[in-house]
């Protein structure tokens, strides 16, 4: 756990979200300003920084990530109407919390390419 970091405090419990799922490494909750009508974050219980700072160590997490995201979006209905991934990573990118998460946006036609 990073100590200044939202997304910690947000697994730890100390700020309040929305929980979708959570495992021993995934958890998953909604977006609190959400960007379409199905907005979740998916992020790994171990503090990195963002996606480019995962090392081989994190090879078998950065897997877990992507796939329990796949399970989490066909649990909301997704699947079939379709969804987005999105990592922002850092400035150019739109990184706002530096704890690496996953957007997974659905429930609406999504514009392309992003502004
Ligand atoms: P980024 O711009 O870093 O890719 O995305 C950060 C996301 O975190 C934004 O979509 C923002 O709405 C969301 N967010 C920021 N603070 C909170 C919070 O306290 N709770 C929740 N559930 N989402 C948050
Ligand atoms: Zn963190």
């Amino acid at each position: 756990m990073a100590t200044d970091c939202l997304f910690c405090k947000i697994i730890a419990g100390e700020i309040p979200s929305t929980e979708v799922y959570s495992d021993d490494d995934v958890y998953a909750f909604r977006d609190i300003n959400p960007a379409a009508p199905t907005h979740l974050l998916v992020i790994p219980k171990k503090h990195l920084t963002d996606v480019k700072s995962a090392t081989a160590d994190d090879e078998a997490l950065m897997g877990k990530l992507l796939l329990r995201a796949n399970e989490i979006a066909a649990a909301q209905g997704l699947a079939d109407e379709g969804f987005r991934y999105i990592i922002n990573t850092g400035s150019n990118g739109g990184q706002t919390v530096f704890h690496l998460h996953l957007h997974i946006l659905g429930g609406r036609q999504l514009g392309w390419p992003p502004g």
